[in-house]
Parts: C-alpha cells; sequence; structure tokens
C-alpha cells in the first residue's frame, strides 16, 4: 500500500474567526441594488419547469434577471429584503429547497457532460443525488462552510481542476480516486460508492476542525498537508463497509484542463445531441431564460448548469439542433466560442457593490462591440470593479481591473496563476482598452 506523495506543508489559517457571508435561498445578502438570494443547484442539475419557477421568482420578486456563478448556482438580484419566506416557499415546492438547515451546504460540481457524449470513463451523475441525500440526512454536515466544495469528475479532469475541497474523479470504467484539496491520495472506490466516500471525507474534515477548536470554511485552511486526513476517511469507510483501496496516486488535475463544454452542439455516439451555451458575463433576462426553458421541455425537459456560466441543454434531436442553436443565440446567449464574448465573466460593480469604481457589466457590453471575432479560442476574461477580483478564474486568464480616475488596467496570468503582463491603463470609453483586450486573449 504505497503512501501517496505528501505535498510541501503549507501553514493552515486554522481559524477564520468568523461564519463566512456567502448567501443561501434564505440567509440573502444585502446588497445596494436590493438583496441577494443564491439556490444551490446541485450538480448543476434541474429541471425545466424548476427553471421556470425560478425565473417567475426572479421577475415577481426580484429585477428579473438570473446569474449562474462559478460554482453552477443560479442568483436572483434585486429582491426586497422581506420576501425571503416567499422565495423559499416557492422553491421548496419545486424541490429546490430540500433542507433549510443545509441550504448552504449543498455545493457540488459534477462534470456537465457526464453521461452525455460519451467521452467520460464513468458516468458519476447518480453520484450527486446521492451525496445530496446523504448530507441533507446528516445533521452534523449542515455545519460546513457556504465555501465549502464538492466535485464528481468523470475522468475528463474538468471539475476536478476547480479546487474543490473534496472530489472524486473517474480513474477508469466504474472506479474513483478520492482528491483532497486537489491532491490525488491513491484511495480509490467503486463509482457506486463515490458518494458514501465523498461524505466520509466531509466527515473527516468536519472532525478535525472540531478536534482543533477552529472554524475553518475548507480543507486548506485547516491542515498543512490535505493528505492529513487521510487516514481518518480510511476508518471511516472500513466502519461502513464501504469496499476501498489504496494505490499510487493519479495524475493531479492540470489548471490547464480549467474548461467547460465547448460551445454549439455536442454530439453523442448514439442518440440525440446537446446544446451547450453560456449567459454572457454570467447573467441573462427572464426573456433569454424563458426560451431555454422552452427549448429543453422539447428535449427531454432537463437542464445542466456549468462552473464556467454555461448551460447544457440534452436529448436535443440532431435535426432541430441548428435551429435550437439560432433561437438561444436570439435569445443573447453565446453559442460560439470564438466570439468575443464566450469566456467573459465580471464581478457585480455598480450599482450592486458599494466598492466598486466602475459599471463593469456595462464596459464589458460596450467593448465587445470593440472586439472582433477570433480565429482561435480566446483566454478567459475577468472584469472587475476593484482589487478584489470577486469570482475571478483561475489559471490562465486576462484581468480587466477598474482603478480610481475612470480608469482600467490590465494583466494577463500564466497558467500557474502569475501575472505575466500588466501595466496598460485605459480609459474604459475608447478603443484601446478593448484593442488590448483583444490582443491579450489570444494565446501565442
Ligand atoms: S471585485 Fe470589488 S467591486 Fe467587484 S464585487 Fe468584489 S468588492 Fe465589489
Amino acid at each position: 500500500m504505497p503512501a501517496p506523495d505528501r505535498p510541501p506543508a503549507t501553514p493552515p489559517t486554522l481559524s477564520r474567526g468568523r461564519p463566512d457571508r456567502c448567501p443561501g435561498a434564505v440567509r440573502l445578502h444585502h446588497a445596494d441594488d436590493g438583496s441577494v438570494a443564491r439556490i444551490r443547484i446541485p450538480g448543476g442539475l434541474l429541471s425545466a419547469d424548476q427553471m421556470d419557477e425560478i425565473v417567475c421568482a426572479a421577475t415577481e420578486l426580484g429585477d428579473g434577471s438570473l446569474e449562474v456563478t462559478s460554482r453552477g448556482n443560479l442568483q436572483v438580484r434585486g429582491l426586497a429584503p422581506s420576501c425571503g419566506g416567499d422565495l423559499a416557499d416557492r422553491l421548496y415546492a419545486v424541490g429546490l429547497l430540500p433542507s433549510v438547515a443545509h441550504d448552504r451546504a449543498r455545493n457540488v460540481l459534477l462534470s456537465p457532460l457526464s453521461g452525455l457524449d460519451g467521452r467520460g470513463l464513468s458516468d458519476l451523475t447518480p453520484a450527486v443525488g446521492d451525496y445530496d441525500e446523504i448530507l441533507r440526512g446528516t445533521t452534523a454536515l449542515a455545519e460546513l462552510s457556504g465555501r465549502f466544495l464538492v466535485a464528481f469528475d468523470d475522468g475528463r479532469h474538468d471539475v476536478a481542476a476547480l479546487d474543490a475541497d473534496v472530489t472524486l474523479v473517474a480513474r477508469a470504467e466504474r472506479v474513483t480516486e478520492l482528491l483532497l484539496a486537489g491532491l490525488p491520495t491513491g484511495l480509490t472506490v467503486a463509482a457506486g460508492d463515490a458518494a458514501r466516500c465523498a461524505a466520509s471525507a466531509v466527515e473527516s474534515f468536519l472532525a478535525a476542525r472540531a478536534a482543533a477548536g477552529a472554524d475553518s470554511w475548507r480543507v486548506r485552511d485547516l491542515v498543512s498537508s490535505p493528505l492529513d486526513l487521510l487516514a481518518a476517511v480510511r476508518h471511516l469507510l472500513d466502519d461502513r463497509a464501504v469496499p476501498h483501496e489504496q494505490s499510487d496516486p493519479g495524475l493531479r488535475p492540470s489548471a490547464g484542463r480549467r474548461q467547460g463544454p465547448a460551445l454549439g452542439v455536442v454530439r453523442s455516439p448514439e442518440g440525440p445531441a446537446v446544446l451547450s451555451v453560456a449567459a454572457p458575463l454570467g447573467r441573462a433576462p427572464a426573456a433569454s431564460w424563458q426560451a431555454l426553458v422552452a427549448l429543453a421541455r422539447t428535449a427531454v425537459g432537463d437542464l445542466r448548469l456549468t462552473p464556467w456560466r454555461g448551460i447544457v441543454i440534452p436529448g436535443v434531436e440532431v435535426a432541430g439542433c441548428t435551429t435550437g442553436l439560432a433561437s438561444l443565440a436570439s435569445a443573447g446567449f453565446v453559442t460560439n466560442a470564438r466570439s468575443p464574448r464566450a469566456g467573459v465573466t465580471a464581478c457585480t460593480g455598480r450599482p450592486g457593490c458599494a466598492k466598486s469604481l466602475a459599471d463593469v457589466h456595462a464596459d464589458a457590453v460596450a467593448s465587445f462591440g470593440a472586439q472582433r471575432a477570433s480565429g482561435t479560442t480566446l483566454l478567459p476574461l475577468h472584469w472587475s470593479g476593484c482589487e478584489r477580483r470577486c469570482g475571478h478564474p483561475t489559471g490562465a486568464r486576462v484581468e480587466v481591473v477598474a482603478q480610481p480616475g475612470g480608469h482600467y488596467a490590465l494583466e494577463r496570468h500564466d497558467i500557474a496563476d502569475l501575472p505575466t503582463t500588466t501595466a496598460l491603463a485605459a480609459d474604459a470609453s475608447t478603443q484601446a482598452l478593448a484593442g488590448a483586450v483583444s490582443a491579450a486573449r489570444r494565446t501565442p
């Protein structure tokens, strides 16, 4: 039973001294443009009917738009502070708030195309529901912070590269390996036990946190090496009679693989296809979401939200793909990876955030018109209203950050997250900024 290589120890933060401030469906965040609710969608999996109810709630209670977050959840803005009960009742009625106590703990990612395009090693879609059921049935797991993240990766290493605290990644057909804070452990279980292994790892974290008298939000906050939790996970699996094996750790997911499904039509080896689109800047108005719901209802009635702020519609008949994609493009979704709007995200900015130095959404949209479609896929681009850079992606990317005086600074980061090009400060209204952004996004 070879022990996994231990990474160099880094001192943990241990305690934060305060609870995290992530909003939920019940605990709203009060922003300058009204209250914000975040609706957890484990694995990004929801039905067209559930999405329809969220769109209605956003229209009747909020500002009518919906945002997809970097964890594949949905966010409603512009809510009245007193509408929390009404929103919670609506979500409960369609199964989107099955446990108030566990609401903010239900952060779960799934490879968005798992089981849909024939490319994964093992379809882990069932693990999402299994894990969510264990989570909701275990009182202690409600103590997780709103930032703790669990991921199920079908072997293509897309969500495995997104820095989840606990990841189960398919290593072979029906075999999954446990990763702790992104580090492969060499501990493997059957794919059918992936949810139980994930829950055991989460419980090991909470037990270690309690033993340390800490209030850590995430695995890396608590332990010098995430592998320190491995022995406790094995003990829990033994106690629960979950078969497991220890072997050499698999490959560490590469930051370079942090990419979601290609936009457009994704063909399946057999049967219907999948449509993959993105919400521009992660946000779209109610009418756009209604177009999406209508199309999903003509297919199998399901949707998947992605942590790349995209949406996948499975089960679309091949003959209807071109028309369907065109209808989503008309509704305002990004349907082509070579569009300057693809891969672009932004923080809240003005008017929602009091710290913001700019209306980053308006400035980003204005810059689209001055950018040309590319012959290749462009680097991700993130706009921030201040140096906190909320919601920025990791890995290779371009960042545009508002500065005092109505200017922006532009940075290009390499695959290891290091800024390689900085400088350039340009007025948002000038063509110079759009041109510099276009040039920086092109991979060398
Ligand atoms: S990056 Fe700054 S401006 Fe943008 S949401 Fe965060 S705090 Fe607000």
